[in-house]
């Protein structure tokens, strides 16, 4: 048996200090995903230090129109909150459509930023697999990878990033907020979700003891009629095969802004952006849709199980555009 100590801490000072002076110390927030890879024996950490005490359950307003969450609020909580649901509906829906209702009673937005691959080589434990022991290999590369991506990989790791509300964040140039041993940071979202290149078990620029405190959502107008689809094996208390954020403004029947975001093909949170360029001046119709979705899958690198998804993202996305552009999820 392996001696793992809790600490329960009541300032950001002394959570960052406490887990950066100890090398396999970790932050626990909700526990949902944490304690799951302890008992797996995936996550060894020495000490778990609690941060649920920390003052960072708050979501607020912003001047301008954005909205800072703070890294502690609940996914439920911050699904139910009116500026989120009027003015981020894709990221409401992101919230609703993950998990569980008692998973997201407990989970915390820092955590779900944070949560692991569902890779299932890299959850066993014992496994090849580059992302928990760097330089062993990678299992699904010729293994069972229905459920893996098919952009931003590479020879080293081709998991997907689970979380929902990471694609919803992503479309809307979200900003995590830190506090670490170095000081504070802001981290735009699209660089917090690192590609795994020939290191996939670096999965964040977190440094060690670096503490989430908050994630700001700039303000967006076209985001009011954002939505937020998942397609997966079953309806619900499933992950995402594909999931596509969508946002659009058309102007005389032409789209003069886009956001899109997918998830469940990319290693990471996947912006769209080749097709959010392509849509630009386009036409607003379902022809322009297939174009702009076939180009940014144009990259698509998919294998023996998993090329169904090459097709169903096009396909995710064109309905996505399509119900954003009706005025999204009202
Ligand atoms: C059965 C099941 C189904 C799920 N389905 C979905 C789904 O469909 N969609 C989806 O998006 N998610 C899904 N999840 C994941 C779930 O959303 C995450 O487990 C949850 O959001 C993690 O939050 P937590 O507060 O419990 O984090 P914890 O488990 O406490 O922590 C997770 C990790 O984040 C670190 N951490 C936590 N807070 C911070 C912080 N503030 N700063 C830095 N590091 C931090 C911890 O050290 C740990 O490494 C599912 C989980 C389970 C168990
Ligand atoms: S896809 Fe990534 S997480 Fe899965 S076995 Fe390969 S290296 Fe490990």
């Amino acid at each position: 048996m392996r001696p793992l100590a809790y600490a329960r801490v009541s300032t950001v000072a002394e959570a960052v200090e406490i887990v950066a002076a100890d090398p396999a110390g970790a932050f626990l927030a909700g526990g949902t995903t944490e304690i799951d890879l302890v008992r797996l024996g995936v996550a060894r950490p020495d000490l778990l230090v609690d941060i649920n005490d920390l003052p960072l359950h708050d979501i607020e307003d912003l001047p301008g129109g954005g909205v800072r969450i703070g890294a502690l609020a609940r996914m439920s909580e911050v699904a139910r909150t009116p500026v989120i649901a009027g003015r981020y509906p894709g990221v409401a829906q992101a919230l609703l459509l993950g998990a569980s209702q008692q998973l997201r009673n407990m989970a915390s937005m820092g955590g779900n930023l944070c949560q692991r691959t569902r890779c299932a080589y890299f959850r066993d434990g014992v496994s090849p697999c580059n992302k928990r022991e760097p330089g062993s290999g990678c299992s699904a590369l010729d293994g069972l990878n229905r459920g893996h991506a098919v952009l931003g990989t590479s020879e080293h790791c081709i998991a997907t990033h689970p979380s929902d509300v990471a694609v919803a964040l992503v479309a809307f140039d979200a900003v995590v907020h830190t506090a670490g041993p170095g000081g504070a940071r802001r981290i735009p979202i699209d660089d917090f979700y690192l590609p795994p290149g020939d290191t996939p078990d670096r999965e964040n620029p977190l440094r060690h003891g670096e503490l989430i405190t908050a994630i700001d959502l700039p303000p967006a107008g076209i985001a009011e009629r954002s939505v937020y689809l998942k397609f997966r094996d079953r309806q619900s208390y499933e992950f995402a095969l594909v999931s596509v954020c969508a946002a659009v403004r058309v102007e005389d029947g032409l789209v003069t802004e886009a956001r899109l975001a997918l998830g469940g093909v990319g290693t990471k949170p996947w912006r769209s952006r080749l097709a959010e360029r392509r849509l630009l001046g386009a036409p607003a119709t379902a022809e322009s849709y297939a174009a702009a979705a076939a180009y940014e899958l144009s990259a698509a690198v998919p294998r023996r199980h998993n090329t169904f998804k090459v097709e169903l993202a096009q396909r995710a996305i064109v309905r996505g555009l399509t119900q954003a552009a009706r005025g999204g999820m009202r």
